[in-house]
C-alpha cells in the first residue's frame, strides 16, 4: 500500500485566493459564447442591447481587471478531497477561509458577508460556505463560485407530493421564475436537483451550475427535462434585464436522484448572468 500524498493546506489557501481574483474578473469562455448565442436568437432589440452590453462589460472587467459586477458574492467552495491525500500544516477550513479573505482583499473585491440580524459586516468576506466530497485519488479539486445575493434570493425548494410527479416539478420550477421576474439579472441559469433529501436537493442545484453551459446531460430523462424547461421558461417573455424578449434563461441543468416513497424533494438555484465559477487541481 502507498503512502498518502501529503498536500499542505497552504497550498489551498493560494489556490482559494488566486482563484478569487479570477472567478470575479474573467467570465468563463462557455457563458460568454452562449451570450453571443443568445444575441443572436434574441427577437426583442431591447433584449440584443441588454446582451451586448453584458458582453461589453466582460470585455472591460477583463481588460481592467476589475470585478464583473459590484456584489462580488458570498464565496462557495465545493472540494473535491482525493482519499489518498494527507492534508498537513493545519487546518483545512481555516485555509480556505484564509484564501477567501486575501483574495478579496488583494483584487478589491466587495466584501459581502455579515451577520444575519446585526448586518454587521465581517469585513474579510468569510465565512464561506465549504461543500466537500471525499472522492477517490490523491488530488484536491477546488471550485470558487461566488454567489450573488439577488440570485440567491430568487431561489426555492419544494417539497413536493408525489403525486404532483413530473408535472408538479415542471411547475415548481416555471413558478420560481415567474415569482423572480427581473430581480436575478437575466438571463438566468438554473440549476434544478429533484429528488434526495431537503439538504442534499439545495447542494446538488448550486453543484450543477458548475456544469459548462454547452455541455450535454448523460442522464437522457434529465436532458429532456432540461430542454423542456428551457423552452418554458424562455416562454415567458421576462427577457434580458427582465426587459421583454426570448432570453429568459440560457440553460437549466438538471440532477435527477432517487428519493424516499414519501417525499418529492426539488431545489431550484437561480444563478444570474454573472455566471462565475473557477477551478483549480492540487
Ligand atoms: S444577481 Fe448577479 S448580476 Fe445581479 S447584482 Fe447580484 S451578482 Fe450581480
Amino acid at each position: 500500500m502507498s503512502a498518502p500524498r501529503e498536500v499542505q493546506v497552504s497550498a489551498i489557501s493560494d489556490a482559494v485566493a488566486g482563484l478569487c481574483g479570477q472567478a470575479d474578473i474573467e467570465l468563463p469562455a462557455d457563458v460568454r459564447r452562449s451570450f453571443e448565442q443568445a444575441m443572436a436568437a434574441e427577437e426583442s432589440p431591447v433584449g440584443k442591447g441588454v446582451l451586448a452590453r453584458l458582453l461589453e462589460n466582460a470585455d472591460l472587467a477583463q481588460d481592467t481587471r476589475l470585478p464583473i459586477c459590484q456584489d462580488c458574492g458570498l464565496a462557495v467552495v465545493f472540494l473535491d478531497l482525493g482519499q489518498d491525500v494527507h492534508l498537513i500544516g493545519g487546518d483545512l477550513t481555516e485555509a480556505v477561509n484564509e484564501g477567501v479573505r486575501r483574495g478579496y482583499k488583494d483584487y478589491y473585491l466587495r466584501k459581502s458577508v455579515c451577520h444575519p440580524f446585526s448586518r454587521a459586516n465581517t469585513g474579510d468576506n468569510t465565512p464561506a460556505v465549504i461543500h466537500t466530497r471525499i472522492v477517490p485519488g490523491d488530488k484536491v479539486h477546488v471550485w470558487l463560485v461566488p454567489k450573488g445575493g439577488g440570485s440567491e434570493n430568487m431561489s426555492k425548494i419544494f417539497l413536493l407530493t408525489p403525486a404532483l410527479g413530473l408535472e408538479g416539478v415542471k411547475k415548481a420550477v416555471l413558478d420560481t421564475v415567474i415569482a423572480a421576474g427581473p430581480n436575478p439579472c437575466p438571463p438566468i441559469i438554473l440549476g434544478v436537483a429533484v429528488g434526495g433529501t431537503f439538504d442534499d436537493a439545495a447542494v446538488r442545484a448550486k453543484r450543477s451550475l458548475l456544469r459548462e453551459l454547452d455541455s450535454v446531460n448523460p442522464d437522457p430523462e434529465a436532458a429532456k427535462l432540461e430542454e423542456e424547461l428551457l423552452a418554458a421558461v424562455n416562454d415567458l417573455g421576462i427577457g434580458p434585464a427582465g426587459l421583454g424578449g426570448r432570453m429568459t434563461c440560457l440553460k437549466v441543468f438538471v440532477d435527477i436522484r432517487p428519493c424516499h416513497i414519501a417525499s418529492l424533494p426539488v431545489a431550484v438555484n437561480v444563478q444570474c448572468h454573472a455566471a462565475r465559477h473557477k477551478e483549480a487541481v492540487l
